[in-house]
């Protein structure tokens, strides 16, 4: 990179979230400095000012009606807007209520019949607007997150798996802990990322990447209900990581 030409600029922003995916990016940004000026990065500097930049990280998802407002400009202020994290990508754990109850209902409940909060039914990024890159994960794997940042950089709309956990699982050589220990992994129909992290040390994956590609929701039902797992219980892994409602439809039909 030329000493003459300005650096590409970032911003790292958050929405609804827990900032868990803030942390990753803070934890790495050492190895990104050299080569980017961070405009803005709230959790980081204080500094909440939107400018024009090359690539916008958001975490979060937009719960609120100051999150869509707030992303909207974001978008507008950017070449390369990344969803990262499950909030982000999927809604994660606040889509999960939603899935179940209306928004008001809640707030009605916690707060009373008279509150003045305002709240949206919780939804990913890219419910309200294009979103280039998604990052899924809960916290975001680092080792992508850089991958990722390196090929935006070189201008690159990078490539992002979202086959199962179970390629990784087997590119490690693991032993399949569904099969070998009857545990309830969802490998199977949960995107892949982390390396398949859980099954690595002997655990199922229950699902925190959010769902695969074209997720074979019939066949994971069927091999769990063979194994005598509630389908409930452990499909609401998924659900509570912010999986859309739309892929249990068919489950419960059946
Ligand atoms: S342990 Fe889980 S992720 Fe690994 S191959 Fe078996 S089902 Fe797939
Ligand atoms: S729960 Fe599944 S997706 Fe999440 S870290 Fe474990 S193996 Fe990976």
């Amino acid at each position: 990179m030329s000493t003459n030409q300005p650096l590409p600029r970032i911003a790292v922003h958050s929405l609804t979230g827990c900032a868990g995916e803030l942390l990753v990016i803070l934890e790495n940004l050492d190895k990104l400095l050299p080569f980017v000026h961070v405009t803005s990065f709230p959790f980081a500097q204080g500094k909440n000012e939107i400018r024009p930049v090359d690539i916008t990280f958001v975490e979060g998802s937009v719960s609120q009606p100051h999150d869509l407002e707030k992303l909207t400009e974001l978008r507008a202020n950017t070449r390369w807007l990344v969803a990262v994290g499950n909030c982000a990508v999927w809604g994660c754990v606040q889509r999960a209520g939603c899935n179940h109850c209306s928004v008001q209902k809640m707030i009605d409940a916690v707060y009373g019949t008279n509150s003045p909060i305002e709240a949206l039914p919780a939804a990913p990024l890219d419910h309200y607007v294009p979103v280039d890159v998604k990052l899924s994960g809960c916290p975001i794997d680092a080792t992508q997150f850089l991958a990722v940042t390196a090929n935006l950089l070189r201008d690159h709309l990078p490539y992002v798996t979202h086959k199962p956990v179970c390629l990784e699982c087997k590119l490690k050589e693991n032993g399949c802990v569904l099969i070998e220990k009857n545990l309830p992994c969802l490998g199977p129909v949960t995107a892949a990322g982390c390396g398949a992290l859980c099954p690595s040390v002997g655990a199922a994956c229950y699902g925190c990447w959010g769902p695969c590609e074209e997720p074979q929701m019939e066949a994971m039902a069927t091999i769990l209900s063979e194994k005598g797992y509630q389908l409930d219980e452990v499909l609401g892994r998924l659900q509570a990581f912010g999986a859309p409602k739309e892929l249990f439809v068919r489950l419960e039909k059946s």
